[in-house]
């Protein structure tokens, strides 16, 4: 908290009082407010309280709202959400819920995992809140929390609900006032520095007007929300989309689908990138879909590559090593040796044990090399056995396009960081306005790691409003005594 941000609190105080009006079409008149806001805000009103309003009701407005609200009981917290609060988290990890990451202890390599922000978070952000304070508060608060092996995170009961009643409960506990079904539509700063909202209501074309102290944007990767960012001066790198499967024209491919590889390299080549890019090279499990492929490799590949991909039209080739742990002539020894040993076996019958593969996909390899499956080992000439080899350690996918699969998908783009402090989250252009989650640009593979996101940012900017709010009023009981 700066100097200056606490004298505007001050300047502020004689006119603290939160206004509503109301519209009606064009007309401008005062129609009675929706007894939800009236109450919260009334309240205000009575206590002379400050007021934070958070647009959107997902992790990271959620979770600033209760952090807001505990480090200043006396702030009107308001969070107003234009559909159903947390239902992002509902949908998370196919209804699991992965909140966080448990893999990584270390806050310099765990930014690394953030495409978007990897540069710009390796300083305070995860020390002020990292995955440990997280599971942390989410244990004290009553979910039971487990690490998986490969590092994601879950609810012992295996359901997302369990955070949202979690999360629910502390709204309630705390009196932070959640509106939904209201969209805020424009955002304008008044000459008493407070803001100005509009918010929509559905089924209804009456607009209210809020007044904020502070306002916090945490709407995702709404359009709406970009909006009201510009309003308020900012800039906005173009949203794009993250972690998504690859589509792969092949009929034969098809058919294996369901087919998982622990452990391959991937390297993605597109025509629009003429550089080496090491994060196009990634290494991990793989999984065969109906239209193509996907997995925790693909998903990462997609995240790093996300920006290439997108201005190349989702177009490229996918190289693909199925045995990484094999250097290329020790695998033609284990082909070689193979076909000594089982003379008079069918190839199709009979894969190196060594290669860990499925007969399904050994037999598409061979297929893709025009080989018939019934031939003898005995009969398999040299040369083929080295494209054998030579196709499973290089096996070349033309990519077609972005699959529609959205296990988790996230948006690339959105606030720069470079106009917001990120040990505040407040924004370096406008007073008072602060920023949390996907609203900025800022996106993690997959394991957790964009929850992350949302509850440091929203841990962050939470309990630097609850601050700035907390000075504001004991000024004002210092000035009442000294009356
Ligand atoms: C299917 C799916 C599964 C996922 N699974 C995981 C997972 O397991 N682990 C993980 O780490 N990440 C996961 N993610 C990503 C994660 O859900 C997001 O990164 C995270 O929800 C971002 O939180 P947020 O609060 O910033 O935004 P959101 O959760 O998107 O919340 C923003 C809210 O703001 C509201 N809003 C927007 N504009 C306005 C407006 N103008 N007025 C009022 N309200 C508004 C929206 O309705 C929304 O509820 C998943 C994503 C998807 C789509």
């Amino acid at each position: 908290m700066c100097l200056s941000q606490l004298s505007k609190c001050f300047s502020g105080f004689s006119s603290l009082l939160p206004a509503i009006t109301y519209k009606h079409k064009s007309l401008v008149s005062s129609f009675t407010p929706t007894r939800e806001t009236a109450r919260a805000i009334s309240q205000a009103t009575k206590e002379e309280q400050e007021v934070l309003v958070v647009v959107g009701g997902g992790a990271a407005g959620v979770y600033g709202a209760i952090h807001a609200k505990t480090l200043a009981p006396h702030l009107a917290v308001l969070v107003i959400e234009k559909g159903k609060p947390l239902s992002k988290v509902k949908v998370s990890g196919g209804g699991r819920c992965n909140v966080t990451n448990g893999d990584s202890a270390d806050n310099m390599i765990l930014a690394e995992n953030y495409p978007r922000g990897h540069k710009e978070l390796r300083g305070s952000f995860f020390n002020v809140h990292s995955p440990v304070d997280t599971m942390s508060w989410f244990t004290s608060h009553g979910v039971e929390l487990k690490i998986e092996d490969d590092g994601r995170v879950f609810p012992v009961s295996d359901s997302s609900s369990s955070i949202i009643e979690c999360l629910m409960s502390e709204v309630r506990q705390k009196g932070v006032s959640v509106q939904t079904r209201k969209t805020v539509t424009g955002v304008s700063v008044l000459s008493s520095g407070k803001f100005l909202l509009k918010v929509g209501q559905q089924l209804s074309d009456h607009v209210e007007q809020v007044e904020a102290d502070y306002l916090l944007l945490a709407s995702g990767s709404s359009r709406q929300g970009y909006t009201l960012a510009s309003q308020l001066g900012h800039s906005i790198v173009d949203p794009v989309p993250s972690l998504f499967t690859l589509k792969i024209e092949d009929l034969r491919l098809r058919e294996l689908s369901g087919v998982t590889f622990p452990r391959v390299k991937v390297r993605l080549k597109l025509d629009s990138v003429q550089r080496n890019i090491p994060q196009l090279t990634q290494v991990g499990p793989m999984l065969v879909t109906h239209w193509g492929l996907s997995g925790p490799v693909i998903l990462r590949l997609s995240a790093w590559g996300a920006r290439h991909l997108f201005s190349s039209g989702y177009k490229g080739r996918l190289t693909v090593d199925f045995i990484p742990d094999l250097h290329v002539g020790s695998l033609m020894s284990v082909l070689s040796h193979h076909k000594q040993q089982y003379v008079k076996q069918k190839v199709l019958n009979s894969c190196p044990a060594e290669f860990g593969i499925s007969k399904r996909f050994w037999s598409y390899m061979l297929e893709r090399q025009g080989l018939s499956g019934d031939i003898l080992w005995a009969s398999i000439s040299n040369s083929s056995l080295m494209s054998i080899g030579s196709l499973l350690k290089e096996c070349i996918f033309e990519v077609t396009g972005k699959g529609q699969f959205k296990d988790e998908f996230v948006t690339a783009g959105g606030v720069p960081l470079s106009e917001i402090s990120l040990n505040t989250m407040e924004s370096k252009i406008c007073s008072r306005l602060f920023f949390a989650g996907e609203i900025l640009n800022v996106d993690g593979v997959t394991g957790g790691f964009n929850f992350q996101n949302a509850w440091s940012g929203g841990f962050i900017a939470g309990t630097t409003i609850g601050g700035l709010a907390l000075a504001s009023y004991q000024g004002q009981s210092e000035r009442i005594v000294d009356l």
